[in-house]
């Protein structure tokens, strides 16, 4: 990857942005330049930043970048939209279908000699 797409790549991790469909209105999460079920032109869509837990299960056997975890829950989120996307949940120690959950960013691993820090999207609890 370049460096400007690996930086737009980057930022719409960071905000959550999508991309949809101009002609039938499917939405694609990560973006995507083009419309996997029509061929339409897709154009930048801010992604809801909640939604709740469709499905959720624990992964034990992480990549060694991700081992400091232990155990890591991940879930398929369905956003206020109806989007659903998969992605890793934070500070939730007994997760559950239905969980009303939002988009926060924090650290996802290091990586490198200098120990370059990676930040994306997270899922945690809506408190309140
Ligand atoms: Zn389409």
């Amino acid at each position: 990857m370049t460096e400007i797409s690996d930086w737009i790549y980057r930022i719409s991790r960071y905000r959550l942005i999508g991309s949809k469909c101009v002609e039938c209105g499917e939405v694609a999460y990560p973006p995507r330049l083009t419309c996997y079920k029509c061929g339409g032109k897709m154009a930048d869509y801010q992604l809801p930043r909640r939604g709740k837990i469709l499905y959720y299960t624990v992964v034990k056997s992480l990549p060694e970048r991700y081992n400091r975890y232990g155990a890591y829950p991940v879930a398929i989120v369905e956003l206020e939209d109806g989007t659903r996307i998969f992605g890793l949940l934070t500070d939730v120690d007994n997760p559950e279908k239905g969980m009303e959950v939002e988009a926060v960013l924090r650290k996802l691993y290091t990586y490198g000699e200098h120990g370059k820090i990676i930040y994306g999207v997270k899922f945690r609890p809506v408190l309140g």
